[in-house]
């Protein structure tokens, strides 16, 4: 039987919290590479690409965009590689949310569905995270978007597709695509693609600020599986 939904994944916040390190690691990779300490780089993280962030930090060092762009690759490289090292504290210090982790089984399951990830998370990250708690296994990465595909993440739905196609060979429509996110940015790379989103509230967006700007569903958590079953395969919206 042929996929006819691909249900693409955020990570941090939806599936998974990767624990203190997922921070630590930005600075240290920015400290390695500026040559200093930079401190608590107090920049918000939720929904962003990795290179936006790395960006982000090394600006707050002082540099100019034209000066730190030229050190983001060393940066991101730094940062994957003690991310990597890390992985022992993403088990012990973070953990994965058990209603996500029902769905992506159930999922599974299900021959209809094909499921991977969107996520601003470099390509090398987002395995480790997922590796870290054995969630690698259920999603195809190699159909996946990642903040190492674009900066910008409203342009990462057509990234999927793509590699959809030259996997399996045939073309799904954006309306067959399903972005699960916990942030504005998640479904704001969803519309920019023309695919339907599901909003959760397990990140640090709160259910508040999620609601009324557009997703096709906004939930305090994943615990009603039947319903967004029924949401992705047949449309039908859960009672709000
Ligand atoms: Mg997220």
């Amino acid at each position: 039987m042929r996929p006819e939904r691909l249900v693409l994944w955020d990570i941090d916040g939806t599936l998974l919290t990767a624990g203190p390190v997922a921070r630590e690691v930005f600075g240290w990779a920015v400290e390695a590479v500026v040559g200093r300490d930079v401190g608590e780089h107090g920049v918000a993280m939720s929904g962003k690409t990795d290179p936006q962030i790395a960006l982000e930090i090394l600006e707050r060092t002082g540099l100019s965009e034209g000066e730190a762009r030229p050190l983001l690759p060393r940066a991101l490289a730094e940062m994957e590689r003690r991310l990597g090292a890390e992985s022992g504290r993403i088990r012990e210090q973070g953990r994965v949310f058990p209603d996500a982790v029902d769905l992506v089984n159930r999922f599974h399951d299900d021959a209809r569905v094909l499921q991977s990830v969107l996520t601003g998370n470099l390509m090398a990250t987002a395995r480790i995270k997922l590796g870290a708690f054995g969630l690698d296994r259920f999603l195809d990465l190699e159909v996946g978007a990642f903040g190492s595909d674009h900066h910008d993440r409203t342009e990462l739905v057509p990234v999927a597709l793509r590699r959809f196609e030259q996997r399996h060979g045939w073309r799904l429509g954006p309306g067959q695509v399903w972005v699960v996110g916990d942030t504005p940015r998640d479904l704001a790379c969803a519309t920019a693609g023309g695919a339907h989103c599901v909003l959760v509230a397990t990140g640090r967006i709160a259910m508040a600020d999620l609601t009324g700007i557009g997703a096709d569903a906004v939930l305090p958590d994943l615990s009603e599986a039947e319903a967004v079953v029924r949401l992705v395969m047949d449309g039908a919206r859960p009672p709000s």
